[in-house]
Order: structure tokens, then sequence, then C-alpha cells
């Protein structure tokens, strides 16, 4: 089955993994509802180009991932504009690195609200549609450390961690309704985030930028290079495709080999 009509929502997808998701996904004529944070007419001009570009119907939802309510109105409004929602990905999320003493208490409540419990309520508001339908995809962007642990990241580690349970959950819970729910698990990408992330690091661990690069981000990485937004966008595509309809409550690893260590 192509893909052609298909109904996607893609969160914190106003820049980097995100919105190379959007990009491949409306390559294969999904239409889009973009959703994240970021200037009101840079995203104007981001839906413009990208229903031109690629021949789709695209919206935006400026829902806050942080608000329950707010979410579920995500996706009814999605159901409401293009009659269904098919394809879910729950890609928002931040970082905050601190070590664990003195993690300020708000940034854990933030990055836990932003990359855990947002896939919750979006997982709850769309399955009901999907179920109805016998058809769904559900992916979740996850990280290596997922898997993996990296000091001073105790709230993105417990948070992409839970998140890849979350998903083996829910998997199991949709199973015989055609639909699948899925993580994908990229190390370092060269994104907006990232970037980031790299002055609390050099903080952290007293490093200069270039140390914070080569010692700690591709340290663990043993091809040595950033994985691109576009490699991950191209394995959710793949998850959405039939080939992958075997595949549930999976987490695909694009790591450079970092958790083969
Ligand atoms: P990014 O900062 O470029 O994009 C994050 C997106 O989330 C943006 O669109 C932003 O507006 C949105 N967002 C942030 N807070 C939000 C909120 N409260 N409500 C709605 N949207 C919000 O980052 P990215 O690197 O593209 O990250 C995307 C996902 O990939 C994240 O879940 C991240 O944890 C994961 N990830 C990134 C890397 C990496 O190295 N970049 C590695 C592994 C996993």
């Amino acid at each position: 089955m192509s893909l052609q009509s298909k109904n996607a929502v893609i969160t914190g997808s106003t820049s980097g993994i995100g919105l190379a998701m959007a990009r491949a996904l409306a390559k294969e004529g999904v239409n889009i509802t973009l959703n994240g944070l970021g200037d009101a007419g840079a995203i104007a001009k981001l839906t413009d180009a990208l229903a031109s570009e690629f021949g789709v119907k695209v919206r935006y939802s400026p829902a806050n991932m942080l608000d329950g309510e707010a979410i579920a109105a995500m996706i009814h409004e999605a159901e409401a504009a293009f009659g269904s929602v098919d394809i879910l990905i729950n890609n928002a999320g931040i970082q905050h690195v601190a070590p664990v003493e003195s993690f300020p208490v708000a940034e854990w409540d933030k990055v836990i609200g932003i990359n855990l419990n947002a896939a919750f309520h979006a997982m709850r508001a769309v399955i009901p549609g999907m179920k109805a339908r016998g058809w769904g995809r559900i992916i979740s962007t996850a990280s290596a450390h997922s898997l993996t642990a990296s000091a001073f990241k105790s709230a993105y580690v417990a948070a992409k961690h839970g998140l890849t349970g979350l998903s083996k959950a829910v998997a199991l819970e949709v199973a015989t309704h055609g639909i699948t729910v899925n993580c994908i698990s990229p190390a370092y990408v060269w994104t907006p985030l990232v970037e980031a992330q790299i002055p609390d690091t050099m903080a952290a661990r007293n490093m200069t930028r270039e140390q914070v690069i080569n010692e700690v981000m591709l340290e663990r990485q043993p091809t040595k290079q950033f994985v691109t937004p576009e490699q991950v966008a191209a394995s959710a595509v793949f998850l959405c495709s039939d080939a992958a309809c075997q595949m549930t409550g999976s987490n695909l690893v694009i790591d450079g080999g970092w958790t083969a260590q």
C-alpha cells in the first residue's frame, strides 16, 4: 500500500529531525501537520514551501508538548482537518545537561514532559481513530540514550528509556489492529538541539567547543561521523511501509556503532 494521501502528525517538526521526517513523508505523498516552536512567519513559510514542493496538504499546530489537553486537541483538530491521523511521530524533544544533585527541578519536569509524557498524550488521543480504521503507524524518536547513559543527562536518559518502554507496552495493546508502534534511536545527529547543548557541556566538563564535539559527542560514535536528519527520516518512512508491518515494539538504532560497544 502506498503512503499517498495518508495523514501524519509530527511533533517537533519545525526544525532538525522532525522537519526532515516531514519532508521525507511529504515526498511520499503524505499530508502533514507540523508542530513545534518558532517564529510564526518562518513557520508559515515552511508550511507553504513543503506544500508547494511536494504537492501535499500541510498545516501547523502550535500545541505545546507540555500541555496534555493541547496535545489531544492537536490530534483531534488534525483528524477534523484531514479526515484521519494515520501516522503519528512523537519527535519533539529537549535536553538539559547538569549533575543530578544540582539538576533544576523545573528542567527535570520539562525534559520528562516533552520527551515522554507528550508521547503518552498523543498516543492516547490517536489510537481510537487508528483502531477504527484498522491501520496506523506510531513512531517515536528515542535516542541511543534509550539504551545507554551519559553522565549529566539523567532526565533525558530516563525519558528516552521510558519512551521505549511506553512504545513496547502500547505495541502489545494494539498489535491486532494493524497499528505498529516503534522507536528510532539515533546517536548524535547534527541539529539545533545538539548545537544548543554544547555550551552547557563545555561548562559542565570544563572543555572547549572542539573538545566537546570530538571527546564527548563523537567519542562513543565509532564511525566518528554525525548521523544526518535525512538518514533518520528514511527509517521513519521505512517503518510506515508495508515492508515493516511485522516490526512493532522495536527500537531501530542508527548510531554509527555506539551501542555495539
Ligand atoms: P531540534 O531542537 O532541532 O528540534 C526539536 C523540535 O521540538 C523543534 O521543532 C522544537 O520546536 C520542538 N519543541 C521543543 N519544545 C517543544 C514544546 N514544548 N512543544 C512543542 N514542540 C517543542 O532537535 P532534534 O535534534 O531534531 O531533536 C528531535 C528529536 O530527536 C528529539 O526527541 C531528540 O531527543 C531526538 N534525538 C536527537 C539527537 C541528536 O543528536 N540531535 C539524537 C538522538 C535523539
